[in-house]
Formats: structure tokens, sequence, C-alpha cells
């Protein structure tokens, strides 16, 4: 049987994130997020490098062929043989035509999109209340999810900090506008191929995740 393949999508604050590792750890599947892998390579100081981090610090997306071109190159690594959670990995039509094909040509078929729907109006008090762990990545929220002990990161001890973008109403603004305008294609995409299942992103962590899991006959 073809290893598992899911990718994930929600708009800033739907816990998009949270859902996709949650998943990821109880069937041992691999969890990669775009995000991440383009911070890195912000932080890696190459000519790259720092035109990612301008499009990044400016809430705008890195070009399409950037982006699949990253993920070619892991998507084929050892560590994705068991299957795979993308984490908001496509976010234009774009890239999801080609991530689609890709999956296929390399013997790891999408198995499901996965939509965490959360109003618009929801976002900005989610936003407010979300601290994340600045070494591990950790992510909590002060009402539905808080650490152990205020302030600090359950798994590393690390001080938590909110994240500078979601302080920023107008950075805020600018990544809602693309995620209904570029990813709201890509999601289309995948309903037009009967491979979306959306999930009601306005209930606690844990139903969330049972919705999920039903919705995905798991
Ligand atoms: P995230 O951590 O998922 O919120 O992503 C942070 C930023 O990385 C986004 O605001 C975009 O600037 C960029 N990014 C992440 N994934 C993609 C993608 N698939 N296509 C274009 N830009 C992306």
């Amino acid at each position: 049987m073809a290893a598992s393949v899911y990718a994930f999508f929600g708009i800033q604050g739907s816990g998009k994130g949270t859902q996709a590792k949650l998943l990821a750890e109880e069937f041992l599947l691999k969890h990669i997020s775009m995000g991440d892998m383009l911070r890195e390579m912000a932080a890696s100081g190459s000519l790259l490098g720092q035109n990612v981090k301008e499009l990044i610090d400016a809430g705008n997306l890195v070009p399409n062929e950037i982006i699949v071109q990253v993920a070619e190159e892991r998507l084929q690594k050892p560590d994705c043989i068991h299957g795979i959670v993308l984490d908001g990995f496509i976010r234009t039509d774009v890239q999801a035509v080609a991530i689609d094909a890709m999956l296929k040509s390399i013997g790891k078929p999408l198995t499901a999109a996965v939509l965490i729907d959360l109003p618009e109006a929801e976002i900005f008090s989610r936003l407010n209340d979300r601290l994340s762990c600045p070494v591990d990545g950790s992510v909590y929220n002060l009402k539905t999810a808080p650490p152990k002990q205020a302030g600090i990161c359950d798994q590393c001890g690390a001080n938590l900090l909110q994240r500078a973008d979601d302080m920023d109403t107008e950075f805020i603004k600018t990544r809602i506008q693309h995620f209904y305008d570029s990813t709201g294609k890509a999601i289309e995409y995948f309903r037009s191929l009967n491979k979306l299942i959306s999930v009601n992103g306005c209930q606690h962590i844990a139903a969330v995740y049972r919705e999920l899991k039903s919705k995905l006959g798991l």
C-alpha cells in the first residue's frame, strides 16, 4: 500500500499546524512545514535566503518556482518514506498542480487535502492568544492550550514568545488576503478532485482532532 500523504490548509491561527503535528505523531508520518523550511533558508544568509526573508517579513508569498523546487528536493528524502503530513506547504493553484503531479511521479500520491476551517472573525482573537517557543517551535494558546508553567515551554523550558507576525494587524490582513485569493484556489483544486475534507476549526483541539480522524476514516 502507498504511504499516506496529507496536505493541510488553514488560515493563520486556525490550528492547522497543531492538527498536522498530532496526526503525524500518532501515525508516525513525517511532518514538514514549508514555513519552517523557508525560515531556515532565510536564516542561512545566502542571497536566495535574503530574498526569501524579505518576502516573509512583508507577509507575501515566496515565488512558486522556489517552492516547487524546495518541495521536490525535500519530499524525496528517505525520512518521507513512511508517509508525510504537509503543513501549509501548498498556497497557490500553481503549486497545487505541480506538487500533486510530483507526488504521483515519486510514487507517493496525495491521500487527502485537509482544510481546518475557521471564520475570519475568529482569527484576530486566536492570534492574540497564541504563544510559541523560539527554540523547538511548540505552539500554545493562552485559552485553549496553555503551557503548564506560565510563559515557559513544556518541552524544553525556553521562554515563550508571541510571534511578531501575530501582533501586526496590517501584516495579518495581508496574509488573510493571500489565503483567500491564492490558497483558496489551491483548496478548490483539491475539492474539484474530490480529495478535500473540511474540518470545523472552532472547537477544542481534541474535538477538532476527533472530527479530522473520523473524516479521514482513521
Ligand atoms: P507559515 O510559517 O506557514 O505561516 O509561513 C510563513 C511564511 O512563509 C508565509 O507567510 C509565506 O511568506 C511563506 N510561505 C510558506 N509556505 C509557502 C508557500 N507554499 N508558498 C509561498 N510562500 C510560502
